[in-house]
């Protein structure tokens, strides 16, 4: 059973990349079905208003939440076996990867995922309020980093990029998944090399030239535990994410 994506935005232009590449392709193939919707759709007065100045005073704007409610109402499905509203925010857990097989895992069995992609200041807090207060409604609110972005489309296209190259059949060879930088082996990805083997007097290690797959799993472990250690000690010491571990002690 193939799940679906929704997105509410203001720019729907904004999601024309998730017609290309491996998204564009699984949705053509049928293993992904994805809405992009115009939040103003749900707008009621001549210009389409979305927004409105904040109570309490202050600079910029906020998303109204009557309009946001009309359209969160009008996009989910009722009869889908699960709800999932993201709300990008940088005020949100962080995205990661973990959250990206969860995510993957409610698609794949039929769920549906509903991105409100925010603008200006964001969204009025009584919409998240809201949905998280019902039962058929889980809510995340999640952030790329740390960093401010215009708008929620940006983050909407990372997830959901992330969440549909796991979904069974968008990737051609599901091995490339086994070993990739954030999987099970908790460590970042060795290394990789291509034709020709020497280039600009650098010359690719001989050991994966060697055809010795034994030496080759060796050696490509032992790059990516020693890359994970110099470049992101904290996924060793599991501080940055504590479902991450070292699957064994540093090869030799
Ligand atoms: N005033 C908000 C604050 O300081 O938390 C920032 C609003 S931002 C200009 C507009 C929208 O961009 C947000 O509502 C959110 O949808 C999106 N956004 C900005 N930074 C983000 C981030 N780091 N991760 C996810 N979404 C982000």
């Amino acid at each position: 059973m193939s799940g679906r994506i929704d997105v509410l935005t203001i720019f729907p232009g904004y999601l024309a990349p998730l017609e290309l590449s491996l998204v564009g392709k699984a949705r053509r193939d049928g293993l992904l079905d994805i809405g992009v919707h115009d939040l103003r759709d749900w707008t009621s007065d001549r210009h389409r208003t979305v927004d409105d100045t904040p109570f309490g005073g202050g600079a910029g704007m906020v998303m109204r939440p009557d309009v946001w409610g009309d359209a969160l109402d009008g996009v989910l499905v009722a009869d889908s076996p699960s709800r999932t509203l993201l709300v990008p925010t940088p005020a949100g857990a962080r995205m990661t990867q973990a959250l990206a097989e969860e995510l993957a895992l409610l698609v794949s069995a039929g769920g549906q995922l509903v991105f409100a992609c925010g603008r200006y200041e964001g969204i009025d807090a009584r919409v998240t309020e809201h949905y998280s207060g019902r039962e058929d409604v889980t809510v995340r609110e999640i952030s790329l980093g740390d960093y401010v972005l215009n708008g929620g489309e940006v983050a909407a296209l990372v997830v959901i990029e992330a969440v549909a190259r796991l979904l069974p059949g968008v990737i051609g060879n599901p091995e490339s998944l086994v070993e990739e930088s954030h999987g099970a082996a908790g460590l970042l990805e060795y290394p990789v090399y291509t034709k020709p083997p020497s280039w600009r007097g650098l010359d690719v290690p001989d050991v994966l030239l060697s055809g010795d797959h034994g030496r080759i799993r060796s050696w490509r472990r032992a790059r990516a535990v020693e890359r994970t250690a110099l470049r992101r000690p904290d996924l060793i010491t599991g501080q940055g994410s504590p479902q991450i571990r070292l699957a064994r002690p540093v090869d030799a």
